[in-house]
């Protein structure tokens, strides 16, 4: 299993583009190719890497707020401009499919319609895991001031977990237990903030969770561009887990 770090900013980084990333794995000895989010500062990025229009298999939105779901519309219609035949699976929690449908129908009104290729909506919810595109999808709901599913996918004996936005709960960390690496939104270094988690909020959750590797993403932006350094010295002080501070377009394989 690779990931590829499309974005790992905040919702207004004016630097980093959205935390978003591409999970690659194989299914059948067939490669499977999942993006995990998909906000509005995303896309360039996803086009950056020159992938054929084919490739993504699936799409993950964690929850419906816009750094996180509002690429999908210009995603959808570049893969309509580029002649994408095969069926998308988008996949996230309860009302996805009118989320999704009322997102493209506001950026490019009456658009569906044209589209060659369908869109497969399937609702991933905690206690219901879905088998997809010959991966496991099994979710949590996080703590968010917007409901936030974190995700843990597993394929060919490899796991990740995603938290998309929010703070662990009981029910998240569970889901973790012993995944091979969290990528875990980290707001503040240390300072308590409703419905985010802080660095050493994440750092401990992983190794309680028993966690491999950490990427802490999301970062409030000021936080990262002021005190990097200090998030640094907190990362490799940590001993057990390999605590990591993802760029846009590092890879990391699992
Ligand atoms: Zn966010
Ligand atoms: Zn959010």
């Amino acid at each position: 299993m690779e990931i590829t770090f499309l974005g790992v900013g905040e919702a207004f980084d004016e630097n980093l583009p959205n935390t978003s990333m591409l999970v690659r794995t194989k299914y059948q000895d067939k490669p499977v190719t999942v993006l995990l989010d998909c906000g509005y500062s995303v896309p360039p990025k996803f086009w950056q890497l020159g992938l054929h229009v084919e490739t993504v298999d699936g799409i993950w939105i964690s929850h419906f707020h816009a750094d996180h779901a509002f690429g999908l519309p210009a995603l959808l219609v570049r893969f309509w401009e580029e002649k994408r035949t095969t069926d998308l699976h988008i996949l996230g929690q309860k009302g996805i499919e009118s989320f999704v449908l009322r997102c493209l129908d506001l950026a490019y009104p009456n658009f569906l319609p044209r589209l060659r290729f369908s869109l497969r909506f399937m609702e991933v919810e905690p206690g219901e895991p879905v088998a997809a595109l010959g991966l496991s999808w099994k979710t949590a709901v996080n703590d968010h001031s917007q409901r936030d599913l974190a995700l843990r996918l597993d394929a060919e004996g490899k796991s990740v977990f995603y938290s998309g936005d929010g703070r662990p709960t009981s029910a998240t960390r569970a889901l973790a237990e012993g995944v091979h690496l969290i990528v875990h939104e980290a707001f503040h270094l240390s300072k308590d903030t409703p419905g985010h988690e802080t660095i050493a909020g994440c750092i401990e959750m992983a190794i309680a969770t028993r966690a491999k590797r950490l990427a802490l993403v999301h970062i409030q932006r000021q936080v990262r561009r002021e005190r990097f350094d200090e998030i640094k010295e907190l990362a490799n002080s940590v001993k057990n887990l390999e605590v990591l501070i993802p760029e846009p377009g590092d890879r990391v394989t699992l």
